[in-house]
């Protein structure tokens, strides 16, 4: 443990600041652009969409911002979230590796989810915002951003991709005990969810589909935010209470991680854990590897195009330089509903560009495999998004095995599956299918990417 990360813990072992990574790259990110004028945005174009508080988190440079107390007070009931050392999984794969995990199913809805929907929350009630509207995938975001939202007085509405949303009813339930309106997207409640539906009255639904939804709807009303529960900046930020954590916590188990492992469906979850890590490797010319793992039916770091492009399917966001599938892209019905996103986070694209870290994709299948037997060996579920960090632990504790060396493997079990039982139960059933992604539609996506003078 350095200086530098100490400091920004407190007595009660609860992160003082968040980390911002963008203060040590080597090089900036790209701006983000005016779709319409292809230049730069600035704090005003935002405004409609998110309090100032946020857009000056999601522009800063600091290395260190603050967290407000009342923020740190709510994480306090389930962080610092405990970090395990995966003992009985190191024997069942009779592996030299030692294995780590840092555990997010201990908050209030099951993921790493609210430490970013507390301080949203947060932000938009000292702004004097009425009222939240979404998207979720699997209803994890959902879930967090309504328990947030009723903590601090604030309405929420909820755009949930409709094959999530008779997936995981469960989910739609906890929403709703929290007090929020859950509508399956596309609806009939919005020009973009209209024209979607006149298209393809079947459409099973995408994030990039529900976040045009709840941004539309934002837009039109003063008293009414968007908020995301990934890819952006100031949600990587606040995920990074994770990593710092961690790195206190390795340190008082007296070890300290070579390689670093986490899901990657927006991307906020893995720079939570890794970010800090990376930082750290930048200024310190430390080596410790950092492995992304995204599902093989929405490779979107490992096949997709680092290019400018919109964060939702009707092109109503400013456009964001990512690893992209195409905005139109719509991933196969994959149960790792919180993985299905066409786009990865800006910040962590332009570190994986960078070379600041790998990327792999396992198919769903061998992940559920991976899941369950992590179960059977440390007694928790993982979530299905989780599952494929697990898989990639997994192989690099083999690969250990094979090579006689002891590596020692940290990765971020993001969430419990205890709402995705219906997944576990269809892969016992032998329901499961690996849908690899339709390369003519991918082609054809990726041909459809705005133009970029700038690039
Ligand atoms: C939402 C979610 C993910 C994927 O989102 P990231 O932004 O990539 O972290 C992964 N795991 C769980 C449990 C989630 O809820």
């Amino acid at each position: 443990m350095t200086d530098s990360i100490k400091y920004l813990l407190s007595e009660d072992r609860l992160p003082k600041y968040w980390y911002n990574l963008v203060a040590d790259l080597p090089t900036p990110p790209p701006a983000v652009l005016h779709p319409g004028t292809g230049q730069p945005i600035g704090p005003d174009d935002l405004a409609a969409l998110f309090p100032m508080a946020l857009i000056a988190q999601e522009v800063t440079q600091e290395r260190e911002v603050e967290i407000p107390q009342p923020v740190r007070d709510v994480l306090a009931q389930w962080r610092p979230s405990p970090l395990f050392r995966a003992r009985k999984l190191e024997k069942a794969l009779d592996t030299p590796a030692k294995i780590y995990y840092k555990y997010e199913g201990v908050s209030p809805t099951g993921s790493h989810k609210p430490n970013t929907a507390v301080p949203q929350a947060f932000y938009n009630k000292e702004a004097g915002t009425k009222r939240l509207t979404t998207e979720t995938g699997a209803g994890q975001w959902g879930s967090s951003i309504a328990y947030a939202g009723q903590y601090f007085g604030l309405e929420v509405d909820v755009y949930m991709v409709k094959v999530s949303y008779h997936q995981k009813p469960y989910r739609r339930a906890l929403m709703q005990t929290f007090g929020a309106r859950c509508v399956p997207s596309p609806s009939t409640e919005t020009e973009s969810g209209r024209a979607i539906l006149a298209k393809d009255p079947e459409c099973s639904g995408s994030l990039g589909i529900a976040i045009s939804e709840a941004v539309e709807l934002a837009g039109k009303r003063d008293d009414t935010k968007y908020a995301l529960g990934s890819v952006l900046n100031h949600v990587l930020l606040h995920q990074s209470v994770i990593g710092l954590e961690a790195m206190e916590q390795m340190d008082m188990a007296g070890d300290d991680p070579d390689i670093i492992i986490g899901c990657a469906g927006g991307g906020s979850n893995l720079a939570g854990l890794a970010f800090p890590y990376i930082g750290r490797n930048l200024r310190e010319g430390k080596n410790t590897r950092v492995i992304a793992v995204e599902p093989a039916s929405c490779p979107t770091l490992t096949k997709g195009k680092f290019a400018y492009d919109f964060g939702d399917t009707a092109s109503l966001t400013p456009l964001v330089k990512m690893h992209t599938l195409g905005s139109s892209f719509v991933p196969s019905p994959i149960h790792a509903g919180g993985l299905r996103y066409h786009g990865m986070a800006p910040l962590v694209s332009h570190a994986y560009d960078l070379g600041l870290m790998e990327a792999r994709a396992y198919g769903q299948i061998d992940c559920f495999k991976a899941g369950v037997l992590f179960a059977k060996a440390e007694g928790i579920v993982p979530a299905p998004e989780s599952t494929h960090a697990v898989q990639g632990a997994i192989d690099e504790a083999l690969k250990c095995k094979a090579s006689g060396e002891s590596k020692t493997i940290l990765f971020n079990l993001s969430g419990h599956g205890y709402f995705d039982m219906q997944a576990y139960t269809d892969f016992f059933d032998g329901k499961l299918v690996d849908e690899a992604y339709d390369e003519d539609v991918l082609a054809d996506s990726l041909s459809k990417l705005p133009q970029v003078a700038a690039e």
